[in-house]
């Protein structure tokens, strides 16, 4: 009888330790415990393979629930303490931030994370980190421009380019994460200056997105624009005939901002505040992370990987030789209200 207690508690005590996730890489018991709720506005062909492969790993089923960045946050708000969301993906550390501020994410700590991610790629409290990364850089008319005329973020807004530039509208998070990290370099003086000075420049009042202004500047509305890497280097190796011969003409160039290097963005996540799968989100984390997640994302979809030991993965490899600004990605998000204020002040509709 003695025996038959012991042996019943031992059996308890493995499957509270399975159910804890004590057992290795081995999916834990029960249901709850083998899902994680991903909440992502990125969506790619190569998701399904991504996705697959952390369930081949861990065990762990994978929940996609998607929208864009604002629609997830409004959802997240609204489900409150009930929320599935247990990681939270979005590209933008200025989209990060805004769900940050929102109280929608928690602090993670994980050794794995921190020693794939830079530091300036990640919130210093841990709550999203930098997976993957891109340049908001310049296409330029190879034919009208040169490269030296447009090697810092300052010539964009000069009067050398009076009514030659294309630029996407102010309320883009592109642009409010760039001008907040202009406000971080140069002060608001300097940078509401430089607002003016692109809107003086601007051929035509902000209209569609960043491929639009690349056209643009192929079909002489403009002769520079401003625009993230990866969609020019989808251009020029995409599917769309038209566009790679836009990306003849038009070629890339990588401003700096103060000797220091081009600005950059991330790609990221972190840890939904209320997640019911807590330590999964944290695994699904890990495992975007790694350098072959890393890998396969940048090779989806012509991002940078976050770390720099991972090499761009072909046709990106041939876009990714450039300095990158060390400035940390977190400073962008704080400063999205006063980027705006500027960006309308000086008419950046
Ligand atoms: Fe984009």
């Amino acid at each position: 009888m003695h025996m038959r207690t012991n042996l019943i508690t031992a059996l308890a005590f493995a499957t509270l330790l399975a159910a804890c996730g004590q057992g290795g890489s081995a999916p834990a018991a029960g249901a709850a415990a083998s899902v994680v709720n991903l909440y992502t506005a990125r969506h790619y062909d190569t998701d399904t393979a991504l996705y697959e492969r952390f369930t081949e790993q861990t065990g762990i089923r994978v929940n996609v629930i998607e929208g864009n960045a604002d629609q997830l946050i409004a959802r997240m708000t609204s489900e409150g303490d009930a929320s599935p969301a247990d990681l939270f993906v979005t590209a933008d550390a200025g989209a990060l931030w805004r769900a940050q501020n929102a109280g929608l994410l928690q602090s993670t700590t994980s050794q794995a994370l921190n020693a794939a991610i830079p530091a300036n790629l990640r919130d210093p409290e841990g709550r999203w980190f930098g997976l993957n990364r891109r340049a908001r850089i310049i296409a330029y008319d190879t034919t009208r421009v040169q490269p030296a005329e447009i090697d810092t973020y300052e010539e964009i807004a000069s009067p050398r380019f009076r009514g030659r530039l294309c630029v996407r509208s102010a309320d883009s998070v592109y642009n409010l994460s760039l001008v907040g990290a202009l406000i971080e370099a140069w002060g608001p003086e300097k940078t509401a200056e430089w607002t003016r000075g692109v809107v003086a420049n601007m051929a035509r009042p902000p209209e569609g997105g960043d491929r639009d202004q690349i056209r643009a500047v192929n079909a002489g509305v403009c002769e520079i624009a401003l625009t993230n890497s990866y969609y020019y280097i989808r251009m020029a190796n995409g599917e769309d005939a038209a566009d790679r011969a836009v990306t003849q003409k038009v070629k890339l160039a990588f401003p700096s901002l103060d000797g220091q290097g081009a600005h950059v963005n991330i790609s990221g996540g972190g840890v939904a505040a209320n997640a019911p799968n807590r330590e999964n989100a944290v695994r699904l984390l890990e495992f975007l992370a790694s350098p072959e997640a890393q890998t396969m994302v940048s090779a989806g979809n012509n991002e940078y990987p976050a770390s720099p030991d991972v090499p761009a993965p072909a046709p990106t490899d041939a876009y990714a030789d450039f300095t990158p600004h060390p400035m940390s990605v977190a400073t962008y998000g704080p400063r999205q209200t006063e980027a705006q204020n500027l960006m309308s002040a000086a008419g950046w509709r």
